[in-house]
């Protein structure tokens, strides 16, 4: 696990075994707020101890940004917290996150000792703020990465803590392209000094509005390519003619993971636009 100091009293942990997954810690004098954990036992165990020995502060609250695996596997080592997500986490851990969890138990012993923990404290449309020894947390929800995801703003520092609403390369598949597209817009009015992504390094003052636009246009420069191709009457196969470059991404973020996570949206998104233009009258 790697550690780095964003902000004088902000942590972010970032996990060396599986696609740079970071976990964020605030420190107040009255308790931490731990946003998202790590997905190895090991690791998110060490992000406890460093804030409860090290820090020595006790973790008051662990939020769940949305209920994926990678993010919420670390949940359990926080047993004395209040857990905090979206109405629609607590719905997709208690079904598909209970399946899948035990389904790796089975295959994993490493991942044995994890329990599946719910969140306490839920809430819908709108915000919600958690305010702890003179910091302020707002958290509001940011479907499309997830139906269910959220992000939380360190008001005081200005840091955003985006979980997989920034990563490498917007990531849809279980999410909606239209509502990432409405998330990202809606921040671009947050006053934001740096974003801690979900998966990968930290975006650091002025990079935050051009690395904003940058996921946008990506978005929209794939949606152009997939409609063309649909338009051509081409099978899904011809996504694979999509090249990230050309829709303005990187191609090696994430040791080249971000190379795969784009071929998964654009063979969602084919499917998606194919369906619209049936559904058109002809
Ligand atoms: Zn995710």
């Amino acid at each position: 696990m790697l550690r780095e100091l964003v902000a004088n009293n902000i942590f972010v942990f970032s996990s060396e075994y599986y696609a740079q997954v970071t976990a964020s810690a605030v420190i107040t004098s009255a308790g931490a707020v731990v946003f998202d954990t790590l997905p190895f036992p090991l690791e998110s165990r060490q992000v406890a101890q460093f804030v409860e020995e090290r820090q020595a502060v006790p973790v008051k609250y662990v939020i769940n940004s949305h209920y994926h695996a990678d993010h919420t596997y670390g949940t359990c080592f926080f047993p004395k917290a209040l857990v905090v997500g979206h109405r629609l986490c607590r719905e997709h851990l208690d079904g598909p996150g209970r399946d899948g969890l035990e389904n790796v138990k089975r295959s994993s012993r490493e991942l044995s000792s994890i329990d599946l923990i719910l969140p306490d404290i839920v809430f819908d449309e709108g915000e919600i703020s958690i305010l702890l020894g003179g910091v302020s947390l707002r958290l509001w929800h940011t479907p499309g990465h997830s139906p269910d995801s959220i992000v939380c703003l360190v008001e005081n520092e200005g840091i955003l803590l985006a979980a997989d609403t920034m990563m490498p390369v917007p990531f849809f598949a279980d999410g909606s392209w239209q509502d990432f597209i409405n998330s990202l817009e809606a921040l671009r009015d947050v006053p934001i000094e740096s974003i801690v992504q979900g998966h990968g390094e930290v975006i650091l003052r002025g990079e935050v509005p051009v690395r904003i636009d940058n996921d946008l246009a990506y978005l929209y420069a794939l949606r152009e390519k997939v409609e063309a191709l649909v338009d051509r009457n081409l099978g899904p196969e011809s996504v694979d003619t999509i090249d990230i470059e050309d829709c303005g991404k990187s191609r090696i973020a994430l040791n080249g993971l971000v190379q795969q996570l784009h071929r998964t949206n654009a063979e969602v998104l084919y499917w998606e636009v194919r369906r619209e233009r049936e559904g058109e009258p002809g």
